[in-house]
């Protein structure tokens, strides 16, 4: 399950929070400061965070600002009592991927976190919509939404992974050579001003070695073809 860090200088809410995420089956970290936030994600890898603003030693905007700095693609929720629009406006361009106002439903939040973290697992996902599909056996990918589903089970995908499994299916029974691949995410940096030296063959095979992993259960596989690159087949 996923780890989640709760920022909030009310005693009572973080502790009605943390308590409630807890048993929805969540682990919780908590902070109540500017600084006890910045440690704990320091100290641990979150896959998300709920941030107050309001807080003592500091304004939450600051543990925002830094978490864009400094740790990649972490999903943050503003849940303050800050309702006003200006405020709403500065926290989503600061880089908050959910903005949520005081008092606030319980569902609410955990709908929203919950869909927060859906899409920091499949950034391009950022960009949905239902678009023109292609089905290889039992795998159905939409183009649109960039998600895949094997079996009628959604598959998790980094972007890096759905870019590759894309490829592959475009030309299923034929050779996606290397240099293919790395064109593809050579034209679609992670972050903006990403090097492109980041993106090596190493790195090929690690994401090869991860969808075949997920395409486990089904009868596709990925081959190796020695010296040229790689071919999903299907039966
Ligand atoms: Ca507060």
């Amino acid at each position: 399950m996923a780890t989640i860090l709760i920022v909030e200088d009310d005693a009572l809410l973080l502790d009605a929070l943390s308590g409630q995420l807890a048993q929805q089956g969540w682990d919780v970290l908590t902070a109540s400061s500017v600084p006890q936030a910045r440690t704990a994600l320091q100290a641990q890898a979150v896959d998300g965070v709920i941030l107050d603003l309001g807080l003592p030693g500091g304004d939450g905007m600051d543990v925002l600002v830094w978490a864009r700095k400094h740790i990649t693609g972490l999903p943050v929720l503003i849940l303050t009592a800050r309702d006003g629009i200006e405020d709403r406006v500065r926290g989503l361009n600061s880089g908050a991927d959910d903005y949520l106002t005081k008092p606030f439903d319980m569902l609410e939040l955990q709908a929203r976190l919950q869909a927060m973290l859906r899409r920091s697992r499949q950034p391009a996902f950022l960009q949905a919509s239902a678009g023109p599909s292609t089905t290889v056996g039992c795998l159905e990918l939409d183009h649109g939404a960039r998600t895949a589903t094997l079996q009628g089970q959604t598959l998790e995908l980094t972007q890096r992974e759905w870019e590759l499994l894309e490829l592959l299916v475009q030309r299923v029974g034929e050779v996606v050579t290397r240099e293919d691949v790395l064109a593809v995410w050579h034209a679609s940096p992670l972050e903006p001003g990403q090097p492109a030296t980041a993106l090596n063959s190493n790195a090929l095979e690690v994401y090869v070695h991860r969808l075949r992993k997920k395409l486990d259960t089904s009868s596709l596989s990925i081959r190796n073809i020695r010296g040229l690159g790689y071919m999903l087949e299907k039966p």
